[in-house]
């Protein structure tokens, strides 16, 4: 199909490469994975939603350590067009499966965070870990039940500050407090925490990151979440009650949310790249569908009002690639117009994206809301990229605070 070759334009062969391999994985084994288990994606035991082949045939690939330096075992990627290559390989997983996408791209965004700020000793001793188990999977904690919309902004005040505490005592650091709806929460083996270190200053001064393995006593899975859609995420919650870790488990003191532009900005990339292989998966699906059933005597296509759909769902795909492309380029060349591309990239496509599905639905009638179609799954799963990487309010809002630096931008601090 001729949105196939537009796909392609302008990609290095690497990265080009890089998709044709992805998307044979969606074909012949994501997407038979999930139409195998689409009815039964409710009652699924969250420990099921691990599936170990899938896992293991991606990391055979060379797909699920990407942003892992290749003297620790990872697959390496040209690094000029990394976020690039990020981009269109997320895209193709997503086609199969938006909640696998997202198991597999955390641990890829969480490496680049550890490749940029882990102390060496740390980046030797977990980085060869996740390269040896395929069930190995990461996790980045920032939320909690209060405020989480304050990350993103930030208002840099003490007062935003959050409710998970850290504390120096000795040699070691003691933490409390509680993380909701983290991704990969319930399986992963090593998270990422961070906790208030000063409650005297603002965010942006008073954040610490901390690298903290899955059986740390203190720490506790509270939960899975039963989410709308992208249900293998498993995303869960996660608290801590006295935790103790060695002082050598920090990653960054006092200002890690200003360094972590080096995780969001990728990040954005990738979240807006799998919200496109919602879209398209719904377009593919409604291209054959309303070229087989007949309404009025003939096929759907036939009828105009349904043009009108599919031309939109189309032009909104091709429209929300070209903004992810242009950012996806910036990042790779660290421009200073990254930051608010990336921010651009999350609200068209978490808007566009919902209305495509929202289309797919419409124009397979009732089809459209059974689970045996699949078409209901799309939708929900579309439906949470609004929440994904903040919200779409708060997205505008640091549009324009990125946009007009000297009077929306004094209100809060710059990310490094
Ligand atoms: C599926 C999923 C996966 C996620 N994965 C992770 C993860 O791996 N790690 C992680 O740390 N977090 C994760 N999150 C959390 C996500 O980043 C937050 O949900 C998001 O930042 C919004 O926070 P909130 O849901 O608490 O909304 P709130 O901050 O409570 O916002 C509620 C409403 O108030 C609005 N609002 C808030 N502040 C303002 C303001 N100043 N001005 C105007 N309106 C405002 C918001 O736009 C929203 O409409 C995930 C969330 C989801 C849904």
């Amino acid at each position: 199909m001729i949105l196939d070759a537009m796909v392609d334009r302008g990609l290095s062969d690497e990265t080009r490469m890089m998709r044709e391999v992805t998307r044979k994985f969606a074909n012949e084994h994501v997407i038979p994975f999930t139409r195998k288990n689409w009815q039964r994606e409710w009652n699924m035991n969250p420990d099921e939603r691990l599936p170990p082949e899938i896992l293991q045939i991606a990391d055979k690939i060379g797909i699920r350590t990407l942003g892992i330096p290749e003297e620790f075992g990872g697959t390496a990627l040209d690094p000029k067009t990394e976020v690039q290559t990020f981009a269109v390989i997320s895209e193709e997983i997503s086609r199969g499966d938006c909640g696998l996408a997202e198991k597999m791209v955390q641990i890829w965004k969480v490496s680049v965070l550890l490749r940029n700020v882990a102390p060496r000793h740390l980046q030797e001793r977990w980085f060869p870990r996740v390269v040896a188990d395929p069930a190995f999977t990461l996790s980045h904690c920032l939320t909690e039940p209060r405020g989480a919309s304050d990350r993103w902004l930030p208002y840099n005040v003490p007062e935003a500050a959050m409710q998970t505490k850290a504390v120096k005592k000795g040699d070691r650091w003691v933490i409390n407090g509680r993380k909701q709806f983290i991704t990969n929460a319930y399986d992963a083996s090593l998270y990422v925490i961070y906790a208030n270190t000063n409650t005297k200053v603002g965010m942006l001064q008073g954040t610490s990151s901390f690298l903290v393995p899955r059986d740390t006593p203190g720490l506790t899975v509270q939960r899975c979440n039963e989410t709308l859609g992208g249900r293998y995420m498993n995303n869960g919650e996660i608290s801590f009650e006295d935790m103790e870790i060695p002082e050598d488990h920090l990653l960054v003191e006092n200002t890690a949310l200003a360094k972590a532009g080096i995780y969001f900005r990728p990040g954005k990339i990738i979240q807006g790249s799998k919200n496109i292989g919602v879209a398209v998966r719904a377009f593919e699906e409604t291209a054959k569908y309303v070229q087989n059933y007949v309404q009025g005597g003939k096929i759907l296509i036939k009828h105009q009002a349904t043009a009108i759909r599919l031309a939109e769902m189309a032009t909104k795909i091709c429209a929300v690639r070209g903004l992810l492309r242009e950012a996806s380029r910036a990042v790779d060349e660290n421009a200073p117009e990254a930051e608010v591309l990336c921010n651009m990239v999350k609200l068209y496509a978490s808007e566009s994206v919902l209305e495509v599905c929202k289309h797919a639905v419409e124009l397979h009638g009732g089809n459209g809301t059974m689970l045996e179609f699949g078409i209901e799954k799309l939708y929900r799963d579309a439906t949470m990229y609004l929440h994904m990487d903040g919200t779409v309010d708060v997205t505008k809002f640091k549009i324009v605070k990125n946009l007009f630096p000297d009077t929306a931008g004094k209100y809060a601090g710059p990310e490094a």
